[in-house]
C-alpha cells in the first residue's frame, strides 16, 4: 500500500504543517483520487482565504478520507520518513513526540542546557534521540503530495 494517506494522517495527528498549507494537500489528494465534496472543496479554496474559513474546512475534508490511525512507533517512522535534513528531522521529532506516546519524554528543541538538568527532557545527544534520528524510513509517497506535505512543515 502506498504511504499517501499514513502521511496524511501523520500530519494531521501531530499538527505537523500550518492551516494554510492544507488546500495545495488537498488539491494533491483529489489529484490522487481521494476524498469527496469537502475534500474538493478544501482544495478549491482561494489563496488569501482567512484563518476562520479555512479552519472548519480541514477536519472533515480529513474525515472523507478514512485515514489510517497508526501505532505511535509506526506514526514516527513515517513522520521521519518526510524529511532528510538532520535538523528538521529533529525538529519533526521534538513535534511528534509531543503529541504521541513514543517513551522517549520531551524533547528540548531550543534549549541544550535545560535538557541536560531536566529528568523530562532529552536533547541531541541522548543515545535513544540519535538513534531515532538515524534511523531512515523510505516512503512510497506521490511526489506532488511529499513536496505539498513538506512545504507546509
Ligand atoms: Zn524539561
Amino acid at each position: 500500500m502506498r504511504d499517501d494517506l499514513r502521511a496524511v494522517a501523520v500530519v494531521a495527528r501531530c499538527g505537523l504543517i500550518g492551516l494554510d498549507a492544507w488546500p495545495n494537500v488537498a488539491a494533491h489528494l483529489v489529484g490522487l483520487g481521494h476524498g469527496g465534496d469537502a475534500l474538493a472543496e478544501l482544495a478549491a479554496v482561494e489563496r488569501g482565504t482567512t484563518w476562520s474559513e479555512l479552519e472548519p474546512l480541514v477536519p472533515s475534508a480529513l474525515a472523507e478520507l478514512g485515514l489510517p490511525d497508526l501505532p505511535p512507533d509506526e506514526a514516527l517512522r513515517v513522520a521521519l520518513g518526510l524529511v532528510e535534513d538532520p535538523m528538521e528531522r529533529w525538529a519533526v521529532l521534538g513535534r511528534v513526540v509531543d503529541v504521541l506516546p513514543i517513551g522517549v519524554g520531551r524533547l528540548e528543541v531550543e534549549i541544550s542546557a535545560h535538557a541536560q538538568d531536566c529528568p523530562v527532557c532529552r536533547d541531541l545527544d541522548d543515545p535513544q534521540v540519535r538513534d531515532l534520528l538515524r534511523s531512515r524510513s523510505a516512503l512510497d509517497l506521490d511526489s506532488g503530495l511529499r513536496a505539498a506535505l513538506t512545504a507546509g512543515l
